[in-house]
């Protein structure tokens, strides 16, 4: 099987860069992945000297292992990946910074917390274990425009740190260019939706999926399907439009796969679709998601 080595990151989603392997549909690939910090972040007092210059205004955090070209992929497809399994490293770490999360402003001094993992839990201490729940913070395709940093999430993926993205999964990514150049990173081994403090549980892991293609079908945003729920992805400035793309996604599915008029679409997601905060902590995108029961198709 093709294992992709984590000293191959990327710092954005960019038409631009070389694939690091190519890959077919139905082929299964194991790709390492780094920390936000890219292995520099070790020891408490590495919290400091742990990020490096930015180049070209990008702060080269937060990397992702690939690109992957994914052959037979074409603007207007979708791509399919298939989160198999996530297996987490054996230690990672949560950051406190000034004026980062909903309470830096308490924040006297920029603090990490290095955090062992074993046997399935985080041990935050002697006295307080949590149980993992592996997820993938960045996942994305490149944008036919602009690069997107993997510090942000744009249509076609990126930082989007939603929870659902994890084992059991199939992401739905647009495909904007020729091969789509898949790109993923910045597994978290634990995050509270909203991610309040601006960091997750930062860790390496390896990372198994399965690519699929979905020839001439288009996907706007990012989408996702687990065995029991549709999840709908929104970005924005504000919660409110990250908030409406979610919701007008979903509307449109249902309306497509039931044969709903908007009215009726609307009604039955106020029902039953639950609408969630990915990411809230400020000074970037807020993204959120919006899942709702999977149903049987009309005519099924
Ligand atoms: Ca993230
Ligand atoms: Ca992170």
């Amino acid at each position: 099987m093709l294992r992709i080595s984590r000293d191959k990151v990327c710092y954005e989603l960019s038409p631009h860069l070389e694939p690091v392997a190519y890959v077919d549909p139905g082929e299964r690939v194991v790709l390492e992945t780094h920390d936000s910090r890219t292995g520099r972040l070790q020891r408490p007092e590495d919290v400091l000297t742990s990020v490096p210059e930015p180049k070209n205004g990008n702060p080269m955090v937060n990397p992702a292992t690939g690109p992957l070209y994914i052959r037979g992929a074409e603007p207007g497809d979708t791509l399919t990946v298939d989160i198999l399994d996530i297996k987490l490293g054996s230690q990672g770490y949560l950051l406190a910074k000034q004026g980062v999360g909903l309470l830096g402003d308490t924040v006297r001094e920029t603090t990490a917390w290095i955090i062992p993992v074993s046997e399935g839990q985080a041990r935050f201490s002697d006295r307080i274990s949590l149980p993992v729940r592996p997820m993938i913070g960045v996942i994305g395709t490149a944008p036919a425009g602009t690069p997107v940093p993997t510090m942000h999430a744009g249509d076609t993926g990126g930082n989007m740190d939603n929870a659902r993205i994890t084992t059991g999964t199939r992401v739905f990514l647009p495909v904007q260019v020729p091969g789509a150049l898949l790109a993923l990173g910045d597994v978290h081994g634990m995050m509270g939706d909203g991610e309040l403090n601006g960091t997750a549980l930062e860790m390496p892991a390896e990372v198994l999926i399965e690519v699929g293609l979905i020839k001439g079908q288009r996907t706007a945003l990012p989408y996702l399907e687990t065995a029991d729920l549709m999840i709908t992805t929104g970005y924005g400035d504000d919660f409110l439009a990250a908030a409406r793309r979610a919701v007008r996604e979903m509307a449109e599915r249902l309306i497509a796969a039931h044969n709903l008029t908007w009215e009726e679409a609307g009604m039955l997601l106020s029902a039953a679709g639950d609408l969630r905060i990915c990411q809230s902590y400020g000074g970037q995108e807020i993204i959120v998601r919006l899942e709702f029961p999977k149903l049987p198709r009309t005519g099924e």
